[in-house]
């Protein structure tokens, strides 16, 4: 049956400026780094991309090498939107990246213009896209001049291939000096892509400081840990877990174990505030203002629907805020 997106679709999501921009993202974003490769159900991407649009959930991020095997979360994405968005496009805010390896030999990873310019090609090929919505640089590369990867994403703009830019996993440093030369190129570089979640803070040590100087926002991805910061694994392993599925080797079940005594105290702050772990985990990020946007996975819808209604209470008491630090402090 043909997709019809709900018509009260924009009632409740927050949207939220990047930096300066004149881009506004939802607070929540979905991420297809797990769980839209080709080891995954269609039906299944097609149900949680469906929900996630109907909640208001506009931006959907991607990269070259999301899958597994990398390149199949774009083509499966591509498809769908072909399918059943193709009316909606101009609603939504599609991203992509390069940087991680694709193709064998010198081209096929880091910054050089050359890989640049060929994976955003790929990239588009893949969803049947005539531009994306924000094209990223995914990982610095101290190799290649920062100038030649600036001048390959403004490239891509001035091609029509991309709207704006950003960078992914900069320090504080790097961000600075990419930022001086897509000013003097005129790029409209507007965002930062770094991991940011109560276990991984590292963004709170200068490259917040950078993003609010340079007036660009940020989207934080791993916000719930790999889904550590939720109620996942409060009671158990569970087999469809990313921790436990082999085609997830970023998340260990030892890592898991480790986390739990805190997972299980922080837990029970959120229980006093009536919220999940991942609607706190969520609203705890949100309190950034530089952070326009946390992008989250999701294995199923109901994981997505629960994260939304961390929109419902972002504010904290500053003794809940002093109980995570205390927790996260042990
Ligand atoms: P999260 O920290 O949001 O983890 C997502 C996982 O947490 C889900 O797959 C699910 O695990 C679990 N989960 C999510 N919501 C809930 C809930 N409400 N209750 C219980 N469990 C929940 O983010 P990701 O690590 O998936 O990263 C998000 C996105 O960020 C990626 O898709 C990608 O777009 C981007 N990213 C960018 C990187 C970069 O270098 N720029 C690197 C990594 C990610 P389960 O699968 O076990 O159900």
């Amino acid at each position: 049956m043909m997709y019809l997106a709900k018509e009260a679709r924009y009632q409740d999501m927050t949207y939220r400026r990047v930096g300066h921009s004149g881009l506004k993202l939802p607070a929540i974003s979905l991420g297809l780094w797990h769980n839209f490769g080709d080891v995954d159900q269609l039906s299944n991407q097609r149900e949680i991309l469906h929900g996630a649009f109907d909640m208001g959930i506009t931006h959907f991020d991607l990269a070259n090498n999301y899958g597994p095997p990398a390149g199949s979360a774009e083509i499966n994405f591509g498809r769908i939107l072909r399918e059943d968005f193709q009316s909606y496009r101009d609603e939504m805010i599609i991203s992509s990246k390069a940087g991680y390896y694709m193709w064998p030999g010198p081209y096929g990873e880091w910054g050089s213009k050359k890989n640049i310019v060929a994976s955003c090609d790929q990239s588009l090929k893949r969803m049947g896209l005539d531009y994306v919505d924000i094209f990223y640089h995914h990982r610095p590369d101290y190799d290649t001049p920062l100038r030649e990867t600036a001048q390959a994403l403004d490239l891509l703009v001035r091609q029509g291939k991309a709207l704006y830019v950003g960078v992914s996993n900069y320090d504080a440093e790097r961000t600075k000096e990419i930022a001086q030369i897509f000013k003097e190129l005129g790029t409209p570089f507007i965002i930062h892509q770094p991991n940011y979640n109560m276990f991984d803070r590292w963004i709170e040590d200068g490259l917040l400081t950078v993003l609010e100087e340079e007036q660009l926002g940020a989207i934080v991805f791993s916000p719930l840990a790999q889904g550590m910061l939720t109620n996942r694994y409060l009671n158990g392993i569970p087999a469809d877990s990313r921790a436990h599925r082999s085609d997830s080797p970023f998340l260990s079940e030892d890592k898991v174990e480790a986390t739990l005594k805190i997972v299980k105290e922080l837990n029970k702050v959120a229980e006093n505030r009536n919220q999940t772990l991942a609607e706190m985990a969520l609203g705890w990020n949100l309190r950034q203002p530089a952070i326009a946007s946390v992008l989250v996975g999701a294995s199923r819808l109901s994981q997505l629907q629960d994260n939304v209604k961390a929109l419902a209470k972002l504010s904290f008491e500053d003794e809940e805020l002093a109980a995570i630090e205390t927790i996260l402090n042990q």
